[in-house]
């Protein structure tokens, strides 16, 4: 097992960002080109019959993974970058972990997935509820993602040091060491259909709240990611309720 406490620099390498970013969209752009003109080519040929139809068919849906493709490049980006400031609400964390595991449901059902759940009472964190939900899926679907089928997916909540901690943990293949330093850098994936993008906008959503993000992994046993959000200094004197 190892832990590793992320850096700030990696949201700052902009340029190694912008070189990876456009390199990410080209490939996914070359195929669309590529796919295009074999449309155009086989329209050219002469009227669809069943065969030209078939081609077609087969060139459009690699025109429309790819465009997907593209497409899931960016609405990554756009989380990754976000740059407005978040919409800091008092918020019940354990909330925000109920709505994360509602949209991955479907997933641990169809990965037959163990999932255990454990929510202390927390004091709120002034946070943005959606950024929050959004990390939450963010590290449980990679959780799903390690495991294949079956496993145990165990979620947990508690507060310690003034700070709500929330365990994502999996019994998954868990990660080796040496890849353990750039799970957190954009565009790194070792999925084929991987973005690499998840863990990025984890770490800005958590860096934004003035939290923390570590993994503890050992490789045959599971992963645990264990995101640390600051709670709210005024929440014991204005007490639940009295929304910000
Ligand atoms: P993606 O899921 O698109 O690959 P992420 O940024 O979400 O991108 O994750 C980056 C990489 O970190 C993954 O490709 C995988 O190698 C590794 N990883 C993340 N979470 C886990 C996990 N729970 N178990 C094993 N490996 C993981
Ligand atoms: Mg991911």
């Amino acid at each position: 097992a190892q832990d590793q406490l992320v850096r700030t620099e990696k949201l700052s390498a902009l340029g190694k960002l912008s070189a990876s970013v456009a390199h990410e969209i080209n490939n996914p752009l070359a195929g669309i080109l590529t796919f295009a003109k074999l449309v155009s080519r086989t329209l050219a040929e002469g009227p669809p019959d069943d065969a030209r139809r078939a081609v077609l068919q087969k060139n459009l849906a690699l025109v429309e993974r790819e465009a997907q493709r593209c497409s899931a490049i960016v609405r990554n980006l756009l989380d990754f970058a976000r740059e407005r400031p978040i919409q800091r609400k008092r918020v019940d964390v354990n909330a925000a972990i109920d709505e994360a595991l509602s949209l991955i449901a479907n997933q641990v059902a169809i990965q037959e997935i163990a999932l255990v759940r454990e929510l202390a009472p927390l004091p709120p964190v002034l946070a943005d509820f959606g950024q929050l939900r959004q990390a939450f899926v963010n590290v449980a679907m990679n959780a799903c993602e390690a495991m294949g089928k079956g496993g145990r997916l165990a979620i947990t909540s508690r507060t310690r040091d003034g700070a709500v901690e929330i365990a994502i943990a999996d019994t998954g293949p868990g990660i080796p060491p040496e890849r353990l330093g750039h799970i957190f850098d954009p565009f790194f994936t070792t999925k084929e259909k991987g973005t690499g993008l998840g863990l990025s906008v984890v770490y800005g959503i958590v860096q934004r709240h003035g939290g923390t993000v570590t993994v503890d992994s050992a490789v045959g046993a599971g992963t645990t990611f264990v995101l640390r959000l600051p709670a709210d200094q005024d929440a014991d004197t204005t007490g639940p309720g009295q929304a910000a």
